[in-house]
């Protein structure tokens, strides 16, 4: 059994540690003094470390709402702790605390952080198979809420960042981890709380690795690692209708509901212009590189290609495209009367917006209360923010795309842009240079997962995105 030999050695390693922190240890992180640790960049080490941690991290129930992040703060604080790494915590409200860390480096390059959410969504444990939150390793799996989105990739950070230490790897660039609460509800406590609140704490980042992209496996053997640079932003709007209550029985087209199903069914039909921003021309140009020459030519100029209605149609008719090129506008909760006989005086939806880089919220606002054309129907935004796109042409780029060459010779590296949002885009609002990426194999049948029911994360791809963020990491911060 490699895994009790290797906690064995360690133990017999690091003996006097683990006697002086034998109390601290019980008291508060018996949990973890049971995962072995990974002394060399041994893959079978560090895989063992990883799965450990990652298990004991989905244990921590951080469904969002409520959030209560500061269970799973407390659990990666007492880990940095064991490695002599303190930490500062950063709490936006009670039970919402975000994690920072920092190792310094010689202060000769700017500083590099690894970012990543503690938060999960919902699970409902009846649909499950195994429970959500038992962090069970089963048929080369890591099962839980989080095992993918974003606890697993967190553990890769977590570990990449640790193992310099213990490597004692001189460092050219300072370190930071930023374990940030509140991401699935969209960073009002987590990332937007610490770039408006605390900003000087990471001013001098340069580069940030988060979630948002992974090697994607295209069958046949083909591998496509998609770096994210840019990507739609949310906006959330309340739209709502002020009427009259009345009686059902007396019903009156001036009706709160029915002035609002109106204004809906408007929206339904509304369709926002083809735009084709520069971000994500650049996303069109790398992948007609990978294209049939005769292929390519309308990828290279889409804005100039879409002109075309036969080449329009095509693209459009692909959703995934569509998405691309412009803002789009889902209707996603309704609210009338609480009672069948009552017309209420207030009727509200919910619109869930995404809009491309560029495009001005306050624009969208006007364009939409245009459509609608009638003075009875309020907006109100709910979350509001502007998309930005980080350059491509960067030293992190470039370092991702050495390590893809070692690794995976042959492999595609391209820029991506996704229609959702995550947290890189508050830290470009502030000029990070911050990607989505990280070294983790992802079939595409495992995209449904995300979000969804029986979460897993392939255990090898665990341990070995975590050695290969280290490796990334290293590139960077050392010579
Ligand atoms: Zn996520």
């Amino acid at each position: 059994m490699p895994n009790v030999y290797k906690r064995l050695t360690n133990r017999l390693l690091y003996l006097p540690l683990w006697a002086t922190m034998a109390v601290f240890y019980t008291t508060n992180v018996s949990a973890q003094s049971h995962c072995p640790r990974a002394l060399s960049l041994d893959l079978a080490a560090i895989t063992a470390e990883a799965v450990c941690l990652a298990q004991r991290y989905i244990q921590i129930d951080t469904t969002n709402p409520p959030g209560n992040e500061t269970a799973a703060v407390d659990f990666l604080a007492a880990f940095l702790a064991q490695e002599g790494i303190p930490i500062t915590r950063l709490e936006a409200e009670p039970g919402r605390a975000n994690l920072y860390a920092r190792l310094r480096g010689d202060g000769s390059k700017k500083a590099m952080m690894l970012v990543h959410h503690m938060d999960v969504v919902p699970a409902d444990a009846d649909v499950w198979t195994e429970p959500p939150f038992a962090g069970l390793v089963r048929d080369g799996y890591l099962w839980g809420r989080g095992s993918i989105d974003n606890k697993g990739p967190g553990i890769m950070e977590v570990l990449s960042f640790v193992l310099l230490k213990r490597l004692e790897i001189p460092l050219k660039r300072d370190v930071v981890l930023l374990a940030v609460a509140d991401e699935e509800q969209g960073g009002g406590k987590g990332a937007r709380f610490i770039a408006e609140k605390h900003f000087e704490m990471i001013a001098d980042v340069e580069f940030a690795l988060n979630e948002g992209g992974v090697m994607l496996e295209l069958g046949e053997n083909k591998i496509r690692y998609g770096v994210e640079f840019a990507q739609k932003a949310p906006l959330w709007l309340e739209i709502s209708a002020q009427g009259v209550q009345m009686h059902g029985s007396r019903p009156s087209p001036a009706a709160a509901t029915h002035t609002l199903i109106r204004a809906l069914a408007k929206l339904e039909q509304f369709k926002f212009p083809i735009v084709v921003t520069d971000a994500v021309q650049t996303v069109f140009s790398a992948r007609a590189a990978a294209m049939p020459p005769a292929a390519r030519a309308p990828y290279q100029n889409l804005l100039k290609a879409l002109d075309d209605e036969k080449f329009r149609d095509e693209f459009m008719g692909n959703a995934n495209n569509a998405r691309l090129v412009r803002n789009t506008l889902a209707i996603t909760t309704l609210a009338g009367s609480a009672k069948e006989n009552i017309l209420p005086a207030r009727a509200t939806a919910v619109l869930d917006l995404r809009l491309l880089p560029g495009q001005s919220p306050d624009d969208v606002i006007d364009e939409l209360k245009r459509a609608i054309d009638d003075p009875a129907i309020n907006i109100r935004p709910i979350l509001s923010s502007k998309s930005y796109a980080a350059p491509i042409d960067t030293e992190l780029f470039r370092a991702i795309g050495e390590l893809v060459g070692r690794y995976d010779p042959g492999a595609q590296v391209v820029p991506n842009f996704i229609s959702g949002f995550t947290d890189c885009n508050i830290f470009r609002a502030k000029g990070i240079t911050c990607y989505g990426f990280m070294p983790m194999r992802f079939p595409l049948t495992d995209f449904h997962f995300v979000h969804g029911r029986d979460e897993r994360f392939s255990t090898t791809e665990l341990g070995r995105g975590a050695l290969l963020l280290h490796e990334l990491v290293r590139d960077m911060v050392s010579d």
